[in-house]
């Protein structure tokens, strides 16, 4: 996988396909202002970027580690975000929260990793981008499409006139959505995928893996939809005995199977399986007794 450049816009891929911790960015040269939009591909490249081509203000889809991962390389360059999506970046307790890490241990574990190996730094202001704002960068005008649920304040980009639709992580992969956060909705994220899936793009960038599509996705759409339901009706399938959230992880119907590093695994099994649970409950469709499940 390559770098690609189309007019103004260049996709930068990732390090290892974009994979966690890593992810595919975006670089705007908008003629007035030249904007990194999620700097977490590849400290090298990131930095050959901001020494060569230079960078006036840095963009985030979302406010997950594996997108901010090297926004320190920009200094005082201003940060812009959803304002729902701000709070993680100010505190890192808030941060911790928002996963839903709750055991002493386990926060320390994970601040340790979030200053060591994402060189996170509380951050005290933003711009925030308003849902459906148009951004006129000079050369580049940006449609800002609010896009709800893998993250409350989650916004996706389009590029009218390059008709380049910046996708964020949804990000078409076979593994599915992530909507595991406290904040995360699973119902929201089936209306942002449908809504994605109608914008008059004829090139989309991912931030994961596959990246980039200059073909419509066409059935990698309804596929990615469709995990949605095929973890529902395992954990359905799996619940006509009553069981409880720790069984139910701990069959992994999710991942499939175990998986390395087994504590950040196991954590997000649980709180994917968690998300279901919640809806389905909501819905009527399961019956929780003390803390067993139960399909009705
Ligand atoms: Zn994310």
């Amino acid at each position: 996988m390559k770098d690609r450049q189309f007019g103004r816009l260049r996709f930068i891929c990732g390090e290892n396909r974009g994979k966690y911790p890593f992810n595919h960015s975006l670089y705007i040269d908008g003629g007035d202002a030249r904007v990194i939009v999620d700097p977490a591909c590849s400290l090298e490249k990131l930095s050959r970027l901001r020494d060569k081509d230079s960078v006036d203000m840095v963009w985030l889809s979302h406010w997950h580690e594996d997108h901010f991962h090297y926004v320190n390389l920009f200094g005082d360059s201003p940060l812009w975000i959803s304002e729902r999506d701000f709070p993680p970046l100010t505190d890192i307790e808030i941060f911790l929260d928002w996963y839903g890490v709750k055991d002493d241990s386990h926060r320390d574990y994970w601040k340790k990793v979030m200053s060591d190996e994402f060189n996170y730094q509380p951050k005290s202001q933003a711009r925030f981008i308003r849902d459906e704002e148009e951004i006129d960068l000079g050369q580049v005008k940006v449609q800002v499409i609010a896009t709800p649920g893998h993250t409350p304040g989650h916004l996706s980009f389009f590029f009218p006139a390059e008709e380049l639709l910046f996708l964020g992580d949804y990000d078409l992969t076979a593994f599915g959505p992530w909507y595991g956060d406290v904040a995360s909705s699973i119902d929201e994220t089936i209306s942002s995928i449908r809504r994605l899936k109608e914008i008059p793009a004829k090139k989309w960038i991912a931030c994961h893996e596959g990246g980039l599509f200059e073909e419509n996705p066409g059935k990698n759409w309804d596929n990615y939809e469709n995990i949605i339901y095929e973890r529902e009706r395992k954990i359905l399938e799996f619940i006509k005995k009553p069981h409880t959230l720790k069984e139910i992880s701990a069959s992994w119907l999710i991942y499939g199977k175990p998986r390395k590093p087994l504590e950040f695994f196991e954590f997000n099994e649980r709180v994917l399986v968690n998300k279901h649970l919640e809806r389905l409950e909501k819905q009527g469709r399961i019956i929780r007794d003390k803390d067993q499940y139960r399909k009705v």
